[in-house]
């Protein structure tokens, strides 16, 4: 099966060089002002995809279990060290172009600067409907081509690329922002109905930043975030967006290896063999190790 190439932080220290040393503070805290406008205050399972080293995870604990899925085992291995073993949390590595996760299994899922590495968005954001439940609420964060700064740019004849087209702009490899209005039509087109709309990072320049206290910028950017539902012209946007139809209401099996699937035949449900799952459909194992879901590759015996 051939699936887009995956943009992996396989051992890389983004957590500490890009938000503890990055100066990334004001970023870090109006994500958490739109994370709380957004979020449903409690629920069931939610689905953190590309959690990376769990920097939101901490955002949402009215959710009785937390499944943080990365490309990327090490993040997942800081992310352990941050939060610890428990059974709030399910430590997933995985490829989002194949979910490995029964349909219509979680009720809540978050997508936090993740979609900006998706060289198919519409591929990725399909598989994250199918695992929702109906009526299930998925908030997304995406980059926006259509910001002031590109437009000044484009206009001034020193940026080639249009911010006004709906083709996604790969401005570095597997670095892709979005047209607002692109991200809108995938979601519809998928079954889901937008229901808030929040622009981010008004004041994302490196002189106000130098010069104004980051409690100022919070502060206003907090305020300007609600203006998302009029126009989007900042770099970040954060979007809550709801699937069709009505809840099920299936109890959740206790045992979280039933909340997978076979990522290559999509049988369900795996055999629990401690160490690995096995799908009995096409015979291949999905290691577990260290507490920690493996389905980018089968284990071979
Ligand atoms: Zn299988």
């Amino acid at each position: 099966m051939t699936t887009p190439p995956v943009c992996n932080y396989e051992g890389s220290d983004y957590q500490t060089s890009f938000w503890e040393k990055g100066g990334r503070e004001y970023e870090d805290r109006t994500e958490a002002i739109a994370l709380k406008r957004l979020l449903p205050k409690s629920g069931r399972l939610l689905l953190e995809l590309g959690a990376g080293a769990g920097r939101n995870t901490p955002r949402y604990l009215g959710f009785d279990r937390i499944v943080l899925l990365d490309y990327s085992r090490t993040q997942l291995e800081q992310a352990q060290q941050r939060l610890g073993k428990s059974d709030k949390y399910i430590y997933v590595a995985a490829d989002v172009y194949r979910l490995p996760f029964v349909p219509g299994l979680f009720d809540a899922a978050t997508m936090i600067r993740t979609l900006h590495h998706m060289a198919d968005a519409p591929k990725a954001l399909g598989q994250v409907k199918n695992v929702l439940d109906a009526g299930g609420v998925f908030i997304l964060e995406f980059a926006n081509k259509l910001n002031l700064k590109a437009i000044v740019r484009y206009l001034l004849g020193r940026q080639k690329w249009s911010p006004f087209t709906l083709k996604p702009v790969e401005f570095v490899k597997l670095n892709f922002d979005f047209h607002p209005k692109a991200v809108r039509n995938w979601l519809n087109d998928l079954g889901f109905t937008i229901e808030k709309t929040l622009t981010l990072s008004h004041f994302r320049m490196g002189f106000l930043k130098r010069i104004v206290p980051t409690s100022i910028l919070v502060f206003f950017d907090s305020l300007f975030q609600w203006t998302g539902a009029w126009w989007q012209f900042t770099p970040s946007v954060f979007v809550r967006a709801k699937a069709k139809g009505g809840r099920r209401k299936d109890e959740l099996p206790a045992n979280p290896s039933l909340f997978f699937k076979c990522p290559d035949c999509s049988h369900s449900p795996l055999i629990d063999k401690k160490d690995y799952l096995e799908c009995s459909n096409c015979h291949k194992t999905w290691g577990v190790r260290d507490g920690i879901f493996d389905f980018r590759e089968p284990v071979i015996n």
